[in-house]
């Protein structure tokens, strides 16, 4: 517990979560434009009209009706539009901001004794490194893992976003459309600005969303915005959306900017039910040594590793 109030604080006061957005070079850089309804075209025309049944009248009268189709997730719940939850929370004002945040999940279920390694890739200038010596661990050691993909990223390494969305070792989920911290009124994380209402929450979400149901042929469950940062209506609108604001409990690279040496150690003293952070974008720093460094050592001592997926609904 101390471990993961400790690494909270780290992330607040400096370190930050650099790997996540600011330039290589440690400046404070702006985050791109948002690229403005980027994504709102690219739901529609998923499917046609369902074919004319014709009658079949000659079926024998012995059996019982056959049942009615159950509701499958897709047809139960329709996805709410842009102007739909714009409606939806006029008026309504976030009460909390910040990393833990009402409706985030920071942990695992209680009584959950794996650990949840999860990487980011926030794409964009600085960010669109990927980091094979990690990943290529992460396969050699049969450790699963949640790897949240921004859509900067996705575009700067489509073959690479090919082999890890086919490898039942990862989970992908989604890390936003151009990386901004999710809040309905601006805020912003580290220099970088924040959604500023709830259409623009959407266009971060609903854009990246959109974009890996289609190249992964299904829905993604979770959802870590850029900077982790979250107001608490931005994270129902994340939920209404059909996806899972995931935060942190132990943030295990410091935003890529640890040594080796600090990731190992914040690493192996991960506890069980933990969601570790780290990075998959910066190749050279300290995350890929440091994580091989601790995960030998966890393994051998009975630790479990799952996706989010694996052990959350
Ligand atoms: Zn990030």
């Amino acid at each position: 517990m101390a471990l993961s109030r400790r690494a909270l604080l780290a992330a607040v006061a400096g370190s930050t979560l650099a790997g996540c957005g600011s330039s290589a070079g440690g400046g404070a850089a702006a985050p791109e434009a948002p690229e403005a309804s980027a994504s709102a075209a690219e739901v529609s025309g998923a499917s046609g009209a369902s074919a004319i049944s014709e009658a079949t009248p000659s079926e024998p009268p012995t059996t019982a009706p056959p049942a009615p189709p159950a509701p499958t997730a897709a047809t139960a719940s329709r996805e709410p539009t842009r102007a739909e939850l714009i409606a939806r929370y006029v008026g309504t004002a976030p009460k909390e901001w910040g990393m833990e945040v009402t409706g985030v999940t920071t942990k695992l279920p209680a009584g959950e004794s794996a650990t949840a390694l999860t990487f980011d890739a926030c794409g964009g200038p600085g960010g669109n490194g990927y980091d094979a010596d990690l990943i290529d661990f992460l396969r050699k050691r049969s450790v699963p893992a949640t790897l949240f993909l921004n859509a900067r990223w996705i575009d700067a390494n489509p073959d690479v976003f090919k082999q890890l969305a086919a490898d039942p070792l990862f989970e992908i989920g989604n890390h936003g459309t151009v990386h901004r911290p999710l809040s309905v009124t601006g805020r912003s994380a580290y220099g970088i600005a924040g959604t500023g209402g709830v259409g623009e929450v959407y266009d971060e979400v609903a854009g990246n969303a959109h974009k890996l149901a289609g190249l992964l042929g299904h829905p993604v469950r979770f959802f870590r915005s850029g900077t982790a940062h979250y107001d608490d209506v931005a994270a129902r609108v994340v939920a209404d959306l059909g996806e899972r604001a995931a935060g942190f409990t132990v943030n295990g690279d410091g935003g890529a900017t640890l040594s080796a040496a600090e990731v190992r150690q914040e690493l192996a003293a991960a506890p069980p039910g933990a969601i570790v952070i780290c990075h998959m974008n910066h190749p050279g720093g300290g995350t890929a040594p440091g994580v091989v460094a601790a995960v030998p050592g966890l393994l051998a001592a009975g630790r479990r590793f799952v996706r989010l997926s694996d052990v959350l609904r």
